[in-house]
C-alpha cells in the first residue's frame, strides 16, 4: 500500500528502494532512494532525524560506515514515508523525476577486488586461450580467485570510456607494438559494496557477511584484451583493466533481496571452513547486456560457483582489512548457453566467431559502441527488484 502512484510493473517498488546519489537542479550531490519512476531526496527528507546527519557527505560512505542496525532503521522509515498516507504533503517536495536526474557515484570506494567466480567464464576463456579442454586453473575449486583493481577509476554509470593505449604483442608477431588497443571489451559483473570496515589481522567469518556488506550493484569491468594477453605474463590484469571500471547507480541492500536467495551450487571438492557459511545461498539474478540497444546476452547469476559471502570472507583471511566503500566484483558472469556469456571475448569466442549485433557484427568492441547492463531478481509476491543499468560509450583513444 503506498500514496506514490506507482507503475504496476515498477522495478522499484517499496519491496527495493536502492540507495544512490543524484544532482537535480540546485539539488546537488543529495542522497537518494529510488521508487517508481521517481527518486526522493533522502538528504532533504531525513533533516532532523538522528541518521539525517549521515546523508550529507555527497557519498553514501557515512551511512555505509554506520552499520546494519542504522540501515534498517532508515529502511524502515523510509517505507513509511513512502506508504503512510500521513506522509504524503511533507515527502512529495521531496520527490524529483527519476529521468531528471544526473547520477554520481553512490560511494567514495575505497579499495576495488575483482574475483573470478562463474566456472562456465573460466572454462571459456581456458578454451579460447589455450584450445585446451576444460581446463580450468588448478587452484580455481578451492579458492574464489582475484586481483586487486584500481579504486581511483571506478567511474560513474554515463561516464566515456576511452580507449585504452599501451603495449599489445599478437601471438604471431616477434616483436610487441605500442598503440590503441584493439581487443576492448566488456565484463558484465555483480559488484557488492562493503559498509562496515574490519581490523587489520583480524580475518572475518563468513557468517558475518550481512553485518558488513550493505548492498549489490552492477559492475562493468572493462578489459582491452590484447593489453592484458601481453603484460599478464605472470602476474594478473593491470592497464589493461585498470583504465575505467563502471559502477551502477543505485545500491540494492540486503534487505531487498531475502527473496532473491535461491540455494548454492553444488561444490566439489568442499571448501575449507573459512568458505563454509552456515546456511549458504546464491542471489537469483538474470543479466542483461545490449550493445548499441540490442539484446545480445542474457547471464544467470545464480550459477556462480563461488558467492559474494565466500569471496568476502576469502578477502580478509590472511588478516587483510576491509574498509568502508570497499567494492569487490564478482567476475565475469557467464552460464552455459552461447547466449548467457559475459564477455565479447567469449560471445566472439576470441574474436573468431563474430556476434551479430543488429544489422552489424562485433568481435570487439568499435569507438562509438555503448553497452548497457541491467539486471533484475525476484521479490515478495511476484514483484521483480530492479537494479538499473550501468551504462558506458566508448570514446576514441587520445594517441
Ligand atoms: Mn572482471
Amino acid at each position: 500500500m503506498t500514496w506514490l502512484d506507482l507503475p504496476a510493473d515498477t522495478l522499484f517498488g517499496l519491496d527495493n528502494l536502492p540507495y544512490g546519489v543524484f544532482s537535480h537542479g540546485e539539488r546537488t550531490r543529495r542522497a537518494g532512494v529510488a521508487v517508481g519512476d521517481q527518486v526522493l531526496d533522502l538528504t532533504a527528507a531525513a533533516e532532523g532525524e538522528s541518521f539525517g546527519r549521515l546523508l550529507g557527505a555527497g557519498v553514501l560512505n557515512p551511512l555505509l560506515a554506520a552499520g546494519p542496525d542504522i540501515w534498517a532503521d532508515v529502511r524502515v522509515r523510509v517505507r513509511e514515508w513512502l506508504s503512510e498516507p500521513r506522509h504524503a504533503d511533507r515527502i512529495r517536495p521531496h520527490l524529483v523525476p527519476r529521468n531528471e536526474i544526473t547520477s554520481h557515484l553512490p560511494v567514495e570506494v575505497a579499495d576495488y577486488v575483482d574475483f573470478y567466480s562463474s566456472e562456465q567464464h573460466a572454462i571459456n576463456a581456458s578454451r579460447i586461450f589455450t584450445g585446451g579442454d576444460d581446463l580450468v586453473p588448478a587452484n580455481w575449486k578451492h579458492l574464489p580467485i582475484g586481483y586487486h583493481g584500481r579504486a581511483g577509476t571506478v567511474v560513474a554509470s554515463g561516464t566515456p570510456v576511452i580507449r585504452p593505449a599501451g603495449q599489445r604483442k599478437p601471438r604471431k608477431a616477434t616483436q610487441p607494438s605500442f598503440g590503441a588497443a584493439k581487443r576492448l571489451d566488456f565484463e558484465a559483473e555483480v559488484g557488492f559494496v562493503v559498509g562496515v570496515g574490519s581490523e587489520l589481522g583480524a580475518p572475518v567469518p563468513i557468517d558475518e557477511f550481512p553485518r558488513h556488506v550493505f548492498g549489490v550493484c552492477l559492475v562493468n569491468d572493462w578489459s582491452a584484451r590484447d593489453l592484458q594477453g601481453w603484460e599478464s605474463q605472470p602476474l594478473g590484469p593491470f592497464l589493461g583493466k585498470s583504465f575505467a571500471t563502471s559502477m551502477s547507480p543505485w545500491l540494492v541492500p540486503l534487505a531487498a533481496l531475502k527473496h532473491a536467495r535461491v540455494p548454492q551450487p553444488a561444490q566439489d571438492p568442499e571448501p575449507f571452513e573459512y568458505l563454509r557459511a552456515a546456511e549458504p545461498w546464491s542471489l537469483d539474478l538474470t543479466l542483461e547486456i545490449r550493445i548499441n540497444g540490442r539484446l545480445v546476452s542474457s547471464p544467470p547469476f545464480a550459477t556462480q560457483y563461488w558467492t559474494g559471502a565466500q569471496q568476502f570472507a576469502h578477502l580478509t583471511v590472511n588478516g587483510a582489512s576491509l574498509r568502508t566503500g570497499d567494492l569487490y566484483a564478482s567476475g565475469t558472469v557467464t552460464g552455459p548457453a552461447k547466449d548467457q556469456r559475459g564477455s565479447l571475448l567469449e560471445l566472439s569466442w576470441g574474436g573468431r566467431e563474430p556476434l551479430a549485433v543488429g544489422e552489424e557484427t562485433r568481435t570487439f568492441l568499435e569507438d562509438g559502441d555503448e553497452v548497457v547492463i541491467t539486471a533484475s531478481a525476484p521479490g515478495p509476491g511476484g514483484a521483480r527488484i530492479g537494479f538499473g543499468e550501468v551504462r558506458g560509450t566508448v570514446a576514441p583513444a587520445v594517441v
